[in-house]
Protein backbone atom coordinates (compact mmCIF):
# COMPACT_ATOMS: atom_id res chain seq x y z
CA UNK A 1 0.00 0.00 0.00
CA UNK A 2 2.47 2.63 0.61
CA UNK A 3 4.50 1.77 -2.38
CA UNK A 4 1.37 2.88 -4.23
CA UNK A 5 1.02 5.99 -2.66
CA UNK A 6 4.84 7.16 -3.44
CA UNK A 7 3.82 6.20 -7.22
CA UNK A 8 1.12 9.23 -6.61
CA UNK A 9 3.51 11.73 -5.28
CA UNK A 10 6.17 11.19 -7.56
CA UNK A 11 4.60 12.09 -10.70
CA UNK A 12 3.59 16.16 -9.96
CA UNK A 13 5.48 18.55 -10.77
CA UNK A 14 2.76 21.94 -10.90
CA UNK A 15 1.25 22.74 -7.53
CA UNK A 16 -2.00 23.90 -7.02
CA UNK A 17 -2.64 25.71 -3.93
CA UNK A 18 -6.33 26.95 -2.91
CA UNK A 19 -7.33 27.89 0.82
CA UNK A 20 -10.62 25.68 -0.15
CA UNK A 21 -10.78 22.52 -2.05
CA UNK A 22 -14.09 21.02 -3.02
CA UNK A 23 -13.36 17.33 -2.95
CA UNK A 24 -17.00 15.65 -2.35
CA UNK A 25 -19.79 16.74 -0.93
CA UNK A 26 -18.69 14.80 2.38
CA UNK A 27 -15.68 16.63 2.77
CA UNK A 28 -16.64 20.22 3.65
CA UNK A 29 -13.36 21.75 3.09
CA UNK A 30 -15.06 24.23 1.01
CA UNK A 31 -17.67 27.47 1.21
CA UNK A 32 -18.19 28.07 -2.29
CA UNK A 33 -17.40 29.07 -5.79
CA UNK A 34 -13.61 29.23 -5.73
CA UNK A 35 -13.47 25.84 -3.47
CA UNK A 36 -15.58 24.15 -6.26
CA UNK A 37 -13.00 25.61 -9.06
CA UNK A 38 -10.30 24.04 -7.17
CA UNK A 39 -11.76 20.88 -6.92
CA UNK A 40 -13.12 20.56 -10.71
CA UNK A 41 -9.65 21.90 -11.88
CA UNK A 42 -8.03 18.99 -10.00
CA UNK A 43 -10.57 17.15 -11.48
CA UNK A 44 -10.41 17.78 -14.87
CA UNK A 45 -6.25 17.13 -14.45
CA UNK A 46 -6.83 13.70 -13.21
CA UNK A 47 -8.67 13.40 -16.79
CA UNK A 48 -6.11 14.81 -18.52
CA UNK A 49 -3.52 13.24 -16.73
CA UNK A 50 -1.75 16.18 -16.17
CA UNK A 51 1.25 16.67 -13.35
CA UNK A 52 -0.47 18.54 -10.96
CA UNK A 53 -0.64 18.09 -6.70
CA UNK A 54 -3.42 20.28 -4.95
CA UNK A 55 -2.24 21.62 -1.66
CA UNK A 56 -5.20 23.13 0.70
CA UNK A 57 -5.84 23.41 4.48
CA UNK A 58 -7.63 20.59 6.34
CA UNK A 59 -10.42 22.45 7.66
CA UNK A 60 -11.15 19.66 10.25
CA UNK A 61 -14.56 21.62 11.73
CA UNK A 62 -15.22 22.62 7.91
CA UNK A 63 -17.08 25.66 7.16
CA UNK A 64 -20.40 25.03 8.49
CA UNK A 65 -23.37 23.33 8.38
CA UNK A 66 -26.50 25.33 8.09
CA UNK A 67 -30.09 25.10 9.66
CA UNK A 68 -32.60 27.79 9.68
CA UNK A 69 -35.09 28.57 11.72
CA UNK A 70 -38.69 29.02 11.22
CA UNK A 71 -38.49 32.89 11.66
CA UNK A 72 -35.68 32.62 8.89
CA UNK A 73 -32.44 32.64 11.36
CA UNK A 74 -29.59 30.87 10.35
CA UNK A 75 -28.16 28.45 12.94
CA UNK A 76 -24.25 27.51 12.04
CA UNK A 77 -23.01 24.03 13.28
CA UNK A 78 -19.39 22.93 12.86
CA UNK A 79 -18.87 20.69 10.24
CA UNK A 80 -16.46 17.95 11.39
CA UNK A 81 -15.68 15.13 9.01
CA UNK A 82 -14.23 11.81 9.44
CA UNK A 83 -10.62 12.26 7.91
CA UNK A 84 -9.20 8.67 8.48
CA UNK A 85 -12.26 7.82 6.24
CA UNK A 86 -11.44 9.11 3.00
CA UNK A 87 -7.44 10.98 3.74
CA UNK A 88 -4.30 8.62 4.41
CA UNK A 89 -1.99 10.51 7.20
CA UNK A 90 1.57 10.83 5.60
CA UNK A 91 4.85 10.46 8.15
CA UNK A 92 5.90 13.73 6.50
CA UNK A 93 6.36 16.17 9.51
CA UNK A 94 7.76 19.95 8.93
CA UNK A 95 7.62 23.18 10.92
CA UNK A 96 6.97 26.62 9.98
CA UNK A 97 7.68 29.92 12.17
CA UNK A 98 4.61 31.74 13.09
CA UNK A 99 5.23 34.17 16.30
CA UNK A 100 8.95 32.90 16.87
CA UNK A 101 7.67 29.83 17.65
CA UNK A 102 7.97 26.80 15.21
CA UNK A 103 4.37 25.20 14.50
CA UNK A 104 4.40 21.83 13.05
CA UNK A 105 2.41 20.69 10.21
CA UNK A 106 1.50 16.83 8.89
CA UNK A 107 -0.01 16.04 5.59
CA UNK A 108 -2.74 14.14 4.63
CA UNK A 109 -3.24 12.36 1.19
CA UNK A 110 -6.49 12.42 -0.61
CA UNK A 111 -6.65 11.22 -4.05
CA UNK A 112 -8.91 12.24 -6.76
CA UNK A 113 -9.46 9.14 -9.97
CA UNK A 114 -10.45 10.92 -13.41
CA UNK A 115 -12.59 9.26 -15.73
CA UNK A 116 -9.39 6.78 -16.82
CA UNK A 117 -8.63 6.55 -13.22
CA UNK A 118 -5.72 8.53 -13.35
CA UNK A 119 -5.02 10.04 -9.65
CA UNK A 120 -4.39 13.13 -8.82
CA UNK A 121 -2.77 13.59 -4.96
CA UNK A 122 -4.70 16.32 -2.85
CA UNK A 123 -2.17 17.38 0.31
CA UNK A 124 -3.93 18.19 3.19
CA UNK A 125 -2.30 20.47 5.55
CA UNK A 126 -3.00 19.69 9.68
CA UNK A 127 -1.27 21.59 12.76
CA UNK A 128 -4.02 19.68 14.96
CA UNK A 129 -1.00 17.60 16.59
CA UNK A 130 0.02 16.70 20.21
CA UNK A 131 3.39 18.73 19.37
CA UNK A 132 1.99 22.22 19.00
CA UNK A 133 0.55 24.89 21.19
CA UNK A 134 -3.20 24.69 22.36
CA UNK A 135 -3.63 27.37 20.27
CA UNK A 136 -1.69 26.24 17.01
CA UNK A 137 -3.72 23.15 16.67
CA UNK A 138 -6.80 25.12 15.81
CA UNK A 139 -4.90 27.18 13.02
CA UNK A 140 -6.52 24.66 10.23
CA UNK A 141 -9.82 23.92 11.93
CA UNK A 142 -11.91 26.51 10.50
CA UNK A 143 -12.50 27.37 7.19
CA UNK A 144 -12.54 31.46 6.76
CA UNK A 145 -13.31 31.45 10.76
CA UNK A 146 -11.95 33.73 13.15
CA UNK A 147 -10.18 37.09 13.01
CA UNK A 148 -7.12 38.70 11.15
CA UNK A 149 -4.60 37.40 12.95
CA UNK A 150 -6.12 33.95 12.79
CA UNK A 151 -6.45 34.04 9.10
CA UNK A 152 -2.75 35.49 8.49
CA UNK A 153 -1.65 31.94 10.83
CA UNK A 154 -3.50 29.72 8.07
CA UNK A 155 -2.26 31.54 5.34
CA UNK A 156 1.66 31.23 6.45
CA UNK A 157 0.41 27.27 7.22
CA UNK A 158 -1.02 26.84 3.56
CA UNK A 159 1.47 29.27 1.62
CA UNK A 160 4.92 28.68 3.55
CA UNK A 161 3.98 25.13 5.08
CA UNK A 162 2.76 23.82 1.85
CA UNK A 163 5.08 24.75 -0.23
CA UNK A 164 8.01 23.32 2.70
CA UNK A 165 5.32 20.11 2.66
CA UNK A 166 5.96 19.47 -1.12
CA UNK A 167 9.92 19.76 -0.78
CA UNK A 168 9.88 17.17 2.71
CA UNK A 169 7.32 14.40 0.07
CA UNK A 170 10.44 14.72 -2.05
CA UNK A 171 8.43 16.54 -5.24
CA UNK A 172 9.79 18.29 -7.86
CA UNK A 173 7.59 21.15 -8.29
CA UNK A 174 8.46 23.54 -11.48
CA UNK A 175 5.17 25.60 -11.53
CA UNK A 176 3.58 27.22 -8.47
CA UNK A 177 -0.39 27.81 -9.09
CA UNK A 178 -1.72 30.21 -6.59
CA UNK A 179 -5.81 29.99 -6.78
CA UNK A 180 -6.52 33.39 -5.12
CA UNK A 181 -4.15 35.53 -3.13
CA UNK A 182 -4.48 33.80 0.36
CA UNK A 183 -1.40 31.61 -1.01
CA UNK A 184 0.77 34.28 -1.71
CA UNK A 185 2.75 33.68 0.91
CA UNK A 186 4.66 30.61 -1.25
CA UNK A 187 6.31 33.09 -2.92
CA UNK A 188 8.10 34.62 0.13
CA UNK A 189 9.15 31.15 0.79
CA UNK A 190 10.81 30.66 -2.46
CA UNK A 191 12.51 33.75 -1.81
CA UNK A 192 14.05 32.45 0.95
CA UNK A 193 14.95 28.94 -0.72
CA UNK A 194 16.50 30.72 -3.45
CA UNK A 195 18.46 33.79 -1.37
CA UNK A 196 22.35 34.47 -2.59
CA UNK A 197 25.09 34.72 -0.99
CA UNK A 198 25.98 37.55 -0.24
CA UNK A 199 29.51 37.23 -1.69
CA UNK A 200 28.03 36.18 -5.17
CA UNK A 201 25.77 39.09 -5.97
CA UNK A 202 27.14 42.54 -7.30
CA UNK A 203 26.76 45.50 -4.37
CA UNK A 204 23.94 47.05 -5.73
CA UNK A 205 21.58 43.85 -6.32
CA UNK A 206 19.37 42.21 -4.03
CA UNK A 207 20.32 38.67 -2.16
CA UNK A 208 16.45 37.82 -3.40
CA UNK A 209 16.10 35.90 -6.65
CA UNK A 210 12.99 37.68 -8.06
CA UNK A 211 13.53 36.47 -11.66
CA UNK A 212 13.70 32.69 -10.68
CA UNK A 213 10.38 33.03 -8.13
CA UNK A 214 8.31 34.78 -11.09
CA UNK A 215 9.44 32.11 -13.49
CA UNK A 216 8.42 29.93 -11.37
CA UNK A 217 4.63 31.07 -10.16
CA UNK A 218 1.69 32.04 -11.81
CA UNK A 219 -1.46 33.89 -10.05
CA UNK A 220 -5.35 33.21 -10.83
CA UNK A 221 -7.41 36.25 -8.93
CA UNK A 222 -10.82 36.15 -8.70
CA UNK A 223 -11.72 39.57 -7.01
CA UNK A 224 -13.01 42.50 -9.10
CA UNK A 225 -13.06 44.81 -6.72
CA UNK A 226 -10.32 46.32 -4.57
CA UNK A 227 -11.99 45.76 -0.77
CA UNK A 228 -12.57 42.45 -1.71
CA UNK A 229 -8.88 41.50 -1.11
CA UNK A 230 -7.13 40.00 1.95
CA UNK A 231 -5.15 42.38 3.74
CA UNK A 232 -3.51 42.58 6.83
CA UNK A 233 -2.21 45.50 8.77
CA UNK A 234 1.47 45.05 9.40
CA UNK A 235 1.80 45.05 13.01
CA UNK A 236 0.20 41.67 12.74
CA UNK A 237 2.14 40.96 9.96
CA UNK A 238 5.58 41.73 11.93
CA UNK A 239 3.97 39.85 14.91
CA UNK A 240 3.54 36.88 13.43
CA UNK A 241 6.38 36.25 10.43
CA UNK A 242 8.83 37.81 12.57
CA UNK A 243 12.55 38.12 10.48
CA UNK A 244 11.06 35.61 7.76
CA UNK A 245 11.26 38.23 5.36
CA UNK A 246 13.03 41.46 5.27
CA UNK A 247 10.10 43.80 6.06
CA UNK A 248 11.27 46.89 4.44
CA UNK A 249 11.83 44.51 1.04
CA UNK A 250 7.90 43.40 2.02
CA UNK A 251 6.39 46.63 1.64
CA UNK A 252 7.86 47.34 -1.80
CA UNK A 253 6.00 43.66 -2.82
CA UNK A 254 3.01 43.86 -1.02
CA UNK A 255 2.14 47.54 -0.30
CA UNK A 256 2.97 50.34 1.83
CA UNK A 257 0.24 50.24 4.28
CA UNK A 258 -1.32 46.57 4.51
CA UNK A 259 0.25 43.69 3.16
CA UNK A 260 -2.26 42.77 0.15
CA UNK A 261 -1.66 39.39 -0.57
CA UNK A 262 -3.04 40.32 -4.28
CA UNK A 263 -0.22 42.83 -4.87
CA UNK A 264 2.31 40.16 -3.07
CA UNK A 265 0.89 37.70 -6.14
CA UNK A 266 1.06 39.78 -8.75
CA UNK A 267 4.66 41.01 -7.91
CA UNK A 268 5.87 37.27 -7.65
CA UNK A 269 4.19 36.12 -10.25
CA UNK A 270 5.31 35.60 -14.21
CA UNK A 271 1.60 34.91 -15.27
CA UNK A 272 -1.61 36.41 -14.01
CA UNK A 273 -5.18 35.67 -15.16
CA UNK A 274 -8.97 36.73 -13.87
CA UNK A 275 -11.62 34.23 -14.34
CA UNK A 276 -13.46 35.73 -17.54
CA UNK A 277 -12.91 38.41 -20.31
CA UNK A 278 -14.65 41.13 -18.16
CA UNK A 279 -13.05 40.19 -15.28
CA UNK A 280 -9.34 40.76 -16.50
CA UNK A 281 -10.69 43.64 -18.27
CA UNK A 282 -11.62 45.20 -14.96
CA UNK A 283 -8.48 44.02 -12.96
CA UNK A 284 -6.03 45.35 -15.60
CA UNK A 285 -7.69 49.05 -14.75
CA UNK A 286 -7.89 47.96 -11.04
CA UNK A 287 -3.43 47.34 -11.51
CA UNK A 288 -1.86 49.13 -14.27
CA UNK A 289 1.28 48.14 -15.03
CA UNK A 290 0.71 44.13 -14.62
CA UNK A 291 -0.79 42.08 -17.54
CA UNK A 292 -4.09 40.57 -16.55
CA UNK A 293 -4.91 37.71 -19.25
CA UNK A 294 -8.31 36.29 -19.30
CA UNK A 295 -8.97 32.35 -19.02
CA UNK A 296 -12.60 32.23 -18.28
CA UNK A 297 -13.88 29.26 -16.24
CA UNK A 298 -15.33 25.98 -16.87
CA UNK A 299 -17.39 23.92 -14.48
CA UNK A 300 -16.06 19.54 -14.67
CA UNK A 301 -18.81 17.78 -17.03
CA UNK A 302 -19.31 14.15 -15.48
CA UNK A 303 -19.15 16.40 -11.92
CA UNK A 304 -22.47 18.40 -13.16
CA UNK A 305 -24.27 16.81 -15.51
CA UNK A 306 -27.46 14.99 -13.94
CA UNK A 307 -27.19 10.95 -14.33
CA UNK A 308 -30.02 11.04 -16.31
CA UNK A 309 -27.67 13.74 -18.70
CA UNK A 310 -24.89 11.81 -18.19
CA UNK A 311 -26.30 8.90 -19.57
CA UNK A 312 -27.82 10.85 -22.86
CA UNK A 313 -24.41 12.11 -23.72
CA UNK A 314 -23.14 8.37 -23.07
CA UNK A 315 -25.38 7.32 -25.84
CA UNK A 316 -24.94 9.79 -28.24
CA UNK A 317 -21.18 11.83 -27.79
CA UNK A 318 -19.56 8.88 -26.06
CA UNK A 319 -16.46 10.59 -25.62
CA UNK A 320 -18.16 13.92 -23.71
CA UNK A 321 -16.34 13.31 -20.52
CA UNK A 322 -12.68 13.98 -21.61
CA UNK A 323 -13.16 16.45 -24.97
CA UNK A 324 -16.59 18.58 -24.07
CA UNK A 325 -16.22 20.17 -27.07
CA UNK A 326 -18.23 17.29 -28.48
CA UNK A 327 -21.03 18.94 -26.51
CA UNK A 328 -21.66 21.19 -30.01
CA UNK A 329 -23.57 17.91 -31.29
CA UNK A 330 -26.27 17.74 -28.84
CA UNK A 331 -28.65 18.29 -31.53
CA UNK A 332 -28.61 14.93 -32.36
CA UNK A 333 -30.16 14.20 -29.53
CA UNK A 334 -33.99 13.54 -29.65
CA UNK A 335 -36.27 16.63 -28.20
CA UNK A 336 -37.98 13.71 -26.47
CA UNK A 337 -35.19 11.87 -24.25
CA UNK A 338 -34.09 15.43 -23.89
CA UNK A 339 -37.02 16.29 -22.24
CA UNK A 340 -37.21 12.81 -20.36
CA UNK A 341 -33.68 13.67 -18.94
CA UNK A 342 -35.14 17.24 -18.05
CA UNK A 343 -38.10 15.53 -16.35
CA UNK A 344 -36.30 12.60 -14.30
CA UNK A 345 -33.92 15.66 -12.90
CA UNK A 346 -36.49 17.82 -12.15
CA UNK A 347 -38.70 15.50 -10.58
CA UNK A 348 -36.07 14.35 -8.11
CA UNK A 349 -34.72 17.97 -7.21
CA UNK A 350 -39.14 18.44 -6.27
CA UNK A 351 -38.83 15.15 -3.97
CA UNK A 352 -36.27 16.83 -2.50
CA UNK A 353 -37.94 20.13 -1.61
CA UNK A 354 -40.60 18.34 -0.61
CA UNK A 355 -39.22 16.28 1.47
CA UNK A 356 -36.92 18.85 3.05
CA UNK A 357 -39.40 21.58 3.49
CA UNK A 358 -42.71 20.41 3.68
CA UNK A 359 -44.12 21.83 0.41
CA UNK A 360 -45.57 20.49 -2.38
CA UNK A 361 -43.68 21.29 -6.04
CA UNK A 362 -45.79 20.23 -9.06
CA UNK A 363 -43.30 18.77 -12.32
CA UNK A 364 -45.67 20.74 -14.74
CA UNK A 365 -45.00 24.62 -13.50
CA UNK A 366 -42.01 26.17 -14.06
CA UNK A 367 -39.07 26.50 -11.65
CA UNK A 368 -37.29 29.27 -11.22
CA UNK A 369 -33.66 28.28 -9.51
CA UNK A 370 -31.72 30.44 -7.78
CA UNK A 371 -28.64 29.38 -5.28
CA UNK A 372 -25.73 31.29 -4.36
CA UNK A 373 -23.59 32.72 -1.61
CA UNK A 374 -26.18 34.95 0.50
CA UNK A 375 -24.72 38.52 0.13
CA UNK A 376 -24.85 41.78 -1.10
CA UNK A 377 -23.62 41.43 -4.47
CA UNK A 378 -25.62 38.86 -5.41
CA UNK A 379 -28.91 40.80 -4.47
CA UNK A 380 -31.11 37.59 -4.28
CA UNK A 381 -33.65 39.34 -2.75
CA UNK A 382 -34.46 40.85 -6.30
CA UNK A 383 -37.20 38.66 -7.68
CA UNK A 384 -39.23 40.25 -4.34
CA UNK A 385 -38.22 44.16 -5.23
CA UNK A 386 -42.35 44.49 -6.31
CA UNK A 387 -44.14 41.95 -4.88
CA UNK A 388 -47.10 43.34 -6.61
CA UNK A 389 -45.74 43.11 -10.22
CA UNK A 390 -44.54 39.17 -9.25
CA UNK A 391 -47.88 38.14 -7.69
CA UNK A 392 -49.30 39.76 -11.41
CA UNK A 393 -47.25 37.69 -13.36
CA UNK A 394 -47.32 34.51 -11.66
CA UNK A 395 -51.50 34.91 -12.22
CA UNK A 396 -50.71 34.92 -16.03
CA UNK A 397 -48.12 32.73 -15.97
CA UNK A 398 -47.96 30.20 -12.91
CA UNK A 399 -43.86 29.59 -10.89
CA UNK A 400 -42.57 28.11 -8.45
CA UNK A 401 -39.51 29.29 -6.67
CA UNK A 402 -36.32 27.14 -5.57
CA UNK A 403 -33.77 28.64 -3.77
CA UNK A 404 -30.40 28.03 -1.69
CA UNK A 405 -27.32 29.62 0.09
CA UNK A 406 -25.50 30.39 2.89
CA UNK A 407 -24.34 33.54 4.32
CA UNK A 408 -20.68 33.62 6.25
CA UNK A 409 -21.18 34.03 9.75
CA UNK A 410 -19.94 37.18 10.07
CA UNK A 411 -21.76 38.85 7.14
CA UNK A 412 -24.89 40.50 9.15
CA UNK A 413 -26.82 42.08 5.57
CA UNK A 414 -26.37 38.03 4.53
CA UNK A 415 -27.98 36.80 7.22
CA UNK A 416 -30.59 39.17 6.53
CA UNK A 417 -31.14 38.43 2.96
CA UNK A 418 -31.88 35.12 4.29
CA UNK A 419 -34.48 35.96 6.85
CA UNK A 420 -36.09 38.97 4.49
CA UNK A 421 -36.07 35.99 1.42
CA UNK A 422 -37.94 33.97 3.94
CA UNK A 423 -40.49 36.43 5.02
CA UNK A 424 -41.62 36.76 1.57
CA UNK A 425 -41.87 33.29 0.56
CA UNK A 426 -43.84 32.61 3.77
CA UNK A 427 -46.44 35.77 2.92
CA UNK A 428 -46.37 34.46 -0.60
CA UNK A 429 -46.57 30.65 -0.62
CA UNK A 430 -50.13 30.51 -1.33
CA UNK A 431 -49.97 31.74 -4.11
CA UNK A 432 -46.73 31.18 -5.47
CA UNK A 433 -45.07 28.12 -4.38
CA UNK A 434 -41.38 29.09 -2.50
CA UNK A 435 -38.97 27.18 -0.57
CA UNK A 436 -35.70 27.83 0.52
CA UNK A 437 -33.32 24.87 0.85
CA UNK A 438 -30.93 24.48 3.68
CA UNK A 439 -27.48 23.80 4.10
CA UNK A 440 -26.75 24.79 0.05
CA UNK A 441 -23.56 22.03 -0.95
CA UNK A 442 -22.31 20.54 -3.98
CA UNK A 443 -25.06 17.90 -3.23
CA UNK A 444 -28.10 20.47 -3.18
CA UNK A 445 -26.29 22.39 -6.15
CA UNK A 446 -26.48 19.28 -8.01
CA UNK A 447 -30.10 19.08 -7.22
CA UNK A 448 -30.74 22.69 -8.61
CA UNK A 449 -29.08 23.43 -11.23
CA UNK A 450 -30.04 20.29 -13.09
CA UNK A 451 -34.20 20.17 -12.08
CA UNK A 452 -34.67 23.86 -12.14
CA UNK A 453 -36.16 25.42 -15.34
CA UNK A 454 -34.46 28.52 -15.20
CA UNK A 455 -31.49 29.35 -13.81
CA UNK A 456 -31.10 33.15 -12.52
CA UNK A 457 -28.93 35.40 -11.21
CA UNK A 458 -28.99 38.76 -10.35
CA UNK A 459 -25.30 40.38 -9.84
CA UNK A 460 -24.27 43.82 -8.86
CA UNK A 461 -21.98 44.46 -12.49
CA UNK A 462 -18.93 43.98 -11.86
CA UNK A 463 -18.85 42.17 -8.87
CA UNK A 464 -19.10 38.77 -10.66
CA UNK A 465 -15.81 37.72 -11.89
CA UNK A 466 -17.20 34.92 -13.46
CA UNK A 467 -19.84 32.69 -11.88
CA UNK A 468 -19.64 29.14 -12.11
CA UNK A 469 -23.27 27.57 -11.47
CA UNK A 470 -25.25 29.04 -14.69
CA UNK A 471 -22.48 26.73 -16.25
CA UNK A 472 -23.29 23.91 -14.29
CA UNK A 473 -27.27 24.60 -15.67
CA UNK A 474 -26.41 24.58 -19.15
CA UNK A 475 -24.52 21.24 -18.85
CA UNK A 476 -27.90 20.08 -17.58
CA UNK A 477 -30.03 21.82 -20.65
CA UNK A 478 -30.93 24.35 -18.24
CA UNK A 479 -30.97 27.94 -19.83
CA UNK A 480 -30.04 31.03 -18.32
CA UNK A 481 -31.98 34.58 -17.24
CA UNK A 482 -28.93 36.61 -15.98
CA UNK A 483 -27.23 40.17 -15.53
CA UNK A 484 -24.44 40.70 -18.00
CA UNK A 485 -21.82 39.89 -15.92
CA UNK A 486 -18.90 37.18 -15.69
CA UNK A 487 -19.16 34.43 -17.62
CA UNK A 488 -22.89 35.29 -19.13
CA UNK A 489 -21.17 38.24 -21.08
CA UNK A 490 -19.43 35.47 -23.17
CA UNK A 491 -22.48 33.08 -22.91
CA UNK A 492 -25.68 34.98 -23.59
CA UNK A 493 -26.97 34.45 -27.16
CA UNK A 494 -30.36 36.73 -26.47
CA UNK A 495 -33.28 34.57 -26.72
CA UNK A 496 -31.16 31.27 -28.32
CA UNK A 497 -28.50 30.39 -24.90
CA UNK A 498 -30.58 31.89 -22.69
CA UNK A 499 -31.82 35.65 -21.71
CA UNK A 500 -30.13 38.89 -19.95
CA UNK A 501 -32.09 41.09 -17.53
CA UNK A 502 -31.14 44.19 -18.98
CA UNK A 503 -28.46 44.64 -21.75
CA UNK A 504 -25.74 46.32 -20.70
CA UNK A 505 -22.82 44.82 -19.06
CA UNK A 506 -21.70 48.78 -17.21
CA UNK A 507 -22.43 49.67 -13.77
CA UNK A 508 -24.77 52.35 -14.43
CA UNK A 509 -27.49 49.68 -15.36
CA UNK A 510 -27.47 48.33 -11.76
CA UNK A 511 -30.75 50.53 -10.52
CA UNK A 512 -32.69 49.06 -13.84
CA UNK A 513 -32.67 45.48 -13.02
CA UNK A 514 -35.78 44.75 -11.24
CA UNK A 515 -37.99 46.33 -13.73
CA UNK A 516 -35.94 44.36 -16.64
CA UNK A 517 -36.22 41.06 -15.06
CA UNK A 518 -39.81 41.20 -14.52
CA UNK A 519 -40.26 42.62 -18.21
CA UNK A 520 -37.99 39.60 -19.65
CA UNK A 521 -40.30 37.09 -17.52
CA UNK A 522 -43.60 37.85 -18.37
CA UNK A 523 -43.02 38.85 -22.21
CA UNK A 524 -40.22 36.45 -23.02
CA UNK A 525 -39.53 33.71 -20.76
CA UNK A 526 -42.88 32.60 -19.40
CA UNK A 527 -45.15 33.11 -22.50
CA UNK A 528 -42.43 30.30 -24.69
CA UNK A 529 -42.44 27.70 -21.00
CA UNK A 530 -46.06 27.95 -21.69
CA UNK A 531 -47.20 28.15 -25.31
CA UNK A 532 -44.00 26.68 -27.60
CA UNK A 533 -42.37 23.72 -25.92
CA UNK A 534 -40.56 23.09 -29.34
CA UNK A 535 -38.80 26.39 -29.40
CA UNK A 536 -38.51 25.58 -25.62
CA UNK A 537 -36.20 22.51 -26.41
CA UNK A 538 -34.32 24.42 -28.86
CA UNK A 539 -33.34 26.79 -26.37
CA UNK A 540 -32.26 23.64 -23.84
CA UNK A 541 -30.19 22.38 -26.25
CA UNK A 542 -28.32 25.47 -27.17
CA UNK A 543 -27.69 25.64 -23.31
CA UNK A 544 -25.68 22.69 -24.23
CA UNK A 545 -24.15 22.74 -27.91
CA UNK A 546 -23.31 26.89 -27.56
CA UNK A 547 -22.94 27.21 -23.53
CA UNK A 548 -21.67 23.78 -21.87
CA UNK A 549 -19.64 22.39 -25.03
CA UNK A 550 -17.10 26.06 -24.33
CA UNK A 551 -17.68 26.83 -20.44
CA UNK A 552 -16.31 23.24 -19.03
CA UNK A 553 -12.91 22.63 -16.91
CA UNK A 554 -11.21 20.87 -19.94
CA UNK A 555 -11.31 23.54 -22.36
CA UNK A 556 -9.97 25.74 -19.26
CA UNK A 557 -7.46 23.39 -18.33
CA UNK A 558 -6.06 22.81 -22.13
CA UNK A 559 -5.54 26.52 -21.65
CA UNK A 560 -3.98 26.43 -18.29
CA UNK A 561 -1.49 23.99 -19.61
CA UNK A 562 -0.58 25.34 -22.80
CA UNK A 563 -0.48 29.46 -22.00
CA UNK A 564 0.61 29.15 -18.24
CA UNK A 565 2.02 25.91 -17.28
CA UNK A 566 4.31 25.68 -20.65
CA UNK A 567 4.85 29.59 -20.67
C1 LIG B 1 -21.20 26.21 -8.06
C2 LIG B 1 -21.32 26.48 -6.63
C3 LIG B 1 -21.05 27.77 -6.14
C4 LIG B 1 -20.67 28.92 -7.03
O1 LIG B 1 -21.75 29.37 -7.81
P1 LIG B 1 -21.79 30.86 -8.36
O2 LIG B 1 -22.69 30.81 -9.52
O3 LIG B 1 -20.39 31.19 -8.78
O4 LIG B 1 -22.27 31.74 -7.28
C5 LIG B 1 -21.16 27.98 -4.76
N1 LIG B 1 -21.51 26.99 -3.92
C6 LIG B 1 -21.78 25.74 -4.37
C7 LIG B 1 -22.17 24.68 -3.38
C8 LIG B 1 -21.69 25.44 -5.73
O5 LIG B 1 -21.94 24.19 -6.16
Amino acid sequence: MKKAYHQVLRKPHIAYFSMEIALSSEIPTYAGGLGILAGDTLRTAADLELPLVGVTLISRMGYFRQEISASGEQIEHKDTWKLEDSAIALDAKIAVPIAARNVWVQAWLYVIKGHTHHPIPVILLDTDLTENDPEDRQITHFLYGGNKEYRLRQEIVLGVGGARMLNALGMGIKTYHMNEGHSSLLALELLRQYEREQDAIGPWESKYNFARVKEQCLFTTHTPVESGHDKFPYTIVEQLLDDFIDMNELRRLAGDEHLNMTRLALNLSGYVNGVAREHARTSNSMFPGYRVHAITNGIHPLTWAHYSFAELYDRYIPEWCHESELLVRADEIPDTELWQAHMTAKQQLIELANRLCQTQLHPEIPIIGFARRMTGYKRPDMLFHDIDRLLAIAEKYPIQVVMAGKAHPGDESGKLLIRKIYKHMHELKDRIPMVFLPDYDMDVARAMVSGSDIWLNTPLRPFEASGTSGMKAAINGVPNLSVLDGWWVEGCIEGITGWAIGDATSPEANGNDAGALYDKLEQVVLPLYSNDRDAWLRIMKAAITKNASYFNSHRMMRRYATEAYMR
